[in-house]
């Protein structure tokens, strides 16, 4: 690709060298401010994922601007990759699921007052163009940053963070309710129609009743010590998905020889001989005639009955 034909593709891109961000997606977040206001008055903020730092950017020329105590800014950026320097702005360079980086974040912020006023996230794995595996690796992230936000976040917050839209858009949604007074999903110009990113825009964060702030994710982490873990019914984000029956018995799904017997006796739970039988019919009936018998109590009245007597 020559020099120039990305600038010409790309205007966001072209105008972010001339406008001086270090990524084109500064434009994403200051398009999303332009709607929802979220840098209004911010002091205290935290970036999630925040390399090259064109976002990082766009905090620290806005929560600078104007200001005649620097002291009251605090803005903390985060990533897995080493990020240049940017004054005013300690960062930190971590894995946003893991527990430690967690922790270092949540050291900065001490005290209701001191908690940030905004979280954002622009995280992104590295796509693998798989739609399905994408957004649920795009999920673990804003899981990741939400459970980070819950710890640093002050009440009445604002929290924007990067989704796939997908078939769980909606579930997300009513999720990020639970902790968000309001809830929206931008699509900002500068971000590419032809990609399914979008942010999640959640505002006047407040803490559920009973919710304790924790670093549990539901996905990886070992079930018992969710289920240790919850004080409260506001915390069970796990419902058990118990599998019934023998498992080295007749699967549901598959399609078996009408010679094969369906005569298995259950014993009462016992293992080993259902699964004996099991094996013995197999082998006894290879050879059987197959007998078709009618279903033991025939549908009274039903759905194409109607059908049916009209083909009559
Ligand atoms: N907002 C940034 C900007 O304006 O310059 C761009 C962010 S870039 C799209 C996505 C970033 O997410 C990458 O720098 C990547 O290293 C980071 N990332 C992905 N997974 C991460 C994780 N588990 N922890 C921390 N950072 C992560």
């Amino acid at each position: 690709m020559g020099k120039t034909s990305k600038d010409k593709r790309d205007i966001y891109y072209r105008l972010a060298k001339e406008e001086g961000w270090r990524a084109r997606s500064a434009f994403k977040l200051l398009q999303i401010d332009e709607k929802f206001h979220i840098l209004k008055d911010v002091t205290r903020a935290v970036d999630l994922c925040a390399a090259p730092g064109s976002w990082t950017q766009v905090l620290s020329k806005r929560l600078y601007e104007n200001r005649t105590n620097n002291e009251e800014v605090k803005i903390i950026a985060v990533d897995l990759q080493a990020m240049a320097p940017l004054p005013g702005v300690t960062q930190l360079q971590g894995d946003i699921t893991k527990l430690s980086t967690a922790q270092a974040i949540i050291d900065h912020f001490g005290g209701e007052s001191q908690k940030a006023q905004l979280v954002i996230c622009d995280g992104a794995p590295d796509v693998t163009g798989l739609h399905d595996i994408d957004e649920y690796i795009q999920s673990q992230l804003l899981l990741a940053a939400l459970s980070i936000t819950t710890h640093v976040l002050m009440t009445g917050g604002n929290f924007v963070a990067k989704i796939f839209r997908g078939k769980d858009t909606n579930l997300l949604y009513s999720q990020l309710r639970i902790f968000f007074e309001k809830v929206s999903i931008a699509k900002p110009a500068s971000s590419r129609n032809s990609s399914i990113e979008a942010f999640v825009v959640c505002q006047n964060y407040r803490c559920p009743d009973g919710y304790i702030p924790q670093m549990i994710n539901p996905m990886i982490d070992d079930v018992q010590m969710i289920v240790n873990a919850t004080d409260s019914s506001v915390n069970q984000k796990l419902i058990p998905f118990v599998v019934c029956g023998d498992l080295r018995g007749f699967d549901s799904d598959m399609s078996y020889s009408l010679n094969v017997s369906t005569a298995m006796k259950y014993n009462n739970g016992n293992f080993k001989k259902k699964y004996l039988y099991i094996y013995m019919f197999f082998k006894l009936n290879e050879d059987s005639e197959y007998t078709y018998k009618e279903v033991v109590q025939k549908p009274i009245s039903p759905a194409y009955k109607e059908i049916l007597e009209k083909l009559k």
